[in-house]
């Protein structure tokens, strides 16, 4: 297949396109590089012997969409291209739900008018509803408490909408749980630009003397030691799950949803004690007061994956530990910071290929 991936040079994108390369599939990617680094393309590209061909755009570029979905006429498309901060979005949220609903909105309408009507889309489990019973199943009730959250509810009900429209689209919309670790390379991962918001990079830039101690958020939480409690999931089984979803997609019309998690919740200090383990040390953690907006527990039931695309979740917190460890420890700062300005599409491909390794210069 030939499939089209928005934000492909992102953190799990990357590692989607990866597998997508070493399933035989061609890949497309559109990214605007707000996030991200063509770095990450080369080193898929030096993994898998294959290089994806990075299509430089914006979601909120309409015209630019339409050109390259009639010019590459994808089999499919993957699309994790968006804006993803919570804390961020409370601040901003005209540009969360500019780049999240209306550029998706830009998304399907180009797809439309290219005639390709398969797409897989990166929802998350803050769609649901704070009290409801766990584990979450895809059938519960959903709210969203902050923008982020909601531009994805929005887009949820749009891809449904369409559905309903026209019986030719197929829709796969992936509500991950909390996505961790890295290629076990540690060649990709993640690369959070500024203090990390999330736990396990947090932990990782402390396992590699970037920051001192992992603060606790709360440690009087009803779960079973008193800290939050989240259903990780390493993102090369969720990145397998986007190929089992397209997988599905071929031979059914109409919108699904799945739950991607393991279906068990790990607290706060497993957490850091798996990280500890990984990197050979125990790591300093204080306990701090509890972070606002935060909910104590939440994993979810991830069976309609396993029954409708036998796809389940095989690494634990031990191996997402590990990899991430890997990643972090070769790459302590992160993909290399490169000054892409007056640089040409074409010539960030070559470097992409490894045609050229000069072209993109270090700042
Ligand atoms: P990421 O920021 O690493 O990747 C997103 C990519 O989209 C980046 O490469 C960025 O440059 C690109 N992008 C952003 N705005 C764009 C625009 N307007 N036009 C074109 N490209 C644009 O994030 P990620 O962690 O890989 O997340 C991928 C998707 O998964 C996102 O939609 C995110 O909301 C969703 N998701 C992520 C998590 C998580 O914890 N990482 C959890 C649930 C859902
Ligand atoms: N957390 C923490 N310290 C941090 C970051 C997060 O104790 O520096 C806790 C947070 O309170 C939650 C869990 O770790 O219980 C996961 O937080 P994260 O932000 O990674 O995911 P989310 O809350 O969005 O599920």
């Amino acid at each position: 297949m030939h499939v089209l991936v928005t934000g492909g040079a992102g953190y799990i994108g990357s590692h989607a396109v990866l597998l997508l390369l070493e399933a035989g599939h061609k890949v497309s990617v559109f990214d605007n590089l707000s996030n991200s680094s063509p770095e990450s393309l080369r080193r898929v590209r030096e993994m898998s012997g294959s290089a994806p061909d990075l299509f430089i755009g914006d979601l909120l570029d309409s015209d630019r969409l339409d050109s390259v979905l009639s010019q590459t006429q994808p089999d499919a498309v993957i699309h994790f291209g968006g804006l993803k901060a919570v804390g961020e979005s409370v601040q901003k949220p005209i540009s969360y739900y500019q780049n999240n609903v209306v550029g998706t909105l830009n998304l399907v309408s180009a797809m439309e008018k290219a005639g390709v009507k398969r797409l897989v889309f990166s929802s998350s489990a803050t769609v649901y509803a704070e009290s409801t019973e766990l584990p979450l199943v895809e059938g519960a009730q959903r709210d969203a408490s902050n923008p982020y959250g909601r531009t994805k509810l929005h887009i949820e009900q749009i891809l449904e909408d369409l559905a309903v429209s026209d019986s030719s689209w197929s829709i796969a919309t992936l509500r991950y749980f909390n996505p961790v670790g890295a290629h076990p390379s540690g060649n990709i991962g993640e690369d959070p630009q500024g203090i990390p918001n999330n736990l396990m990079p947090f932990i990782a830039q402390v396992a590699v003397g970037r920051r001192s101690e992992v603060q606790v958020f709360g440690n009087d939480y009803p779960t079973y030691d008193g800290t939050g409690v989240r259903d990780y999931i390493h993102v090369m089984d969720l990145a397998q799950g986007h190929l089992d979803a397209l997988d599905f997609l071929n031979s059914h019309n109409g919108q699904y949803v799945w739950n991607l998690g393991t279906g068990s919740g790990t607290s706060v200090l497993d957490v850091i004690g798996a990280f500890s383990r990984a990197c050979g040390r125990q790591l300093p953690y204080k306990l701090v007061d509890r972070r606002p907006g935060d909910i104590a527990e939440y994993y979810g039931d991830p069976t309609t994956a396993r029954l409708e695309l036998g796809w389940k979740a095989e690494r634990g917190v031990e191996e997402m530990a590990r990899d991430m460890w890997e990643w972090q420890s070769k790459n302590p700062a992160g993909y290399p910071d490169y000054d892409l300005d007056g640089i040409s599409e074409e010539e960030i491909n070559e470097f992409i290929r490894g045609a050229r390794a000069s072209i993109v210069k270090e700042k």
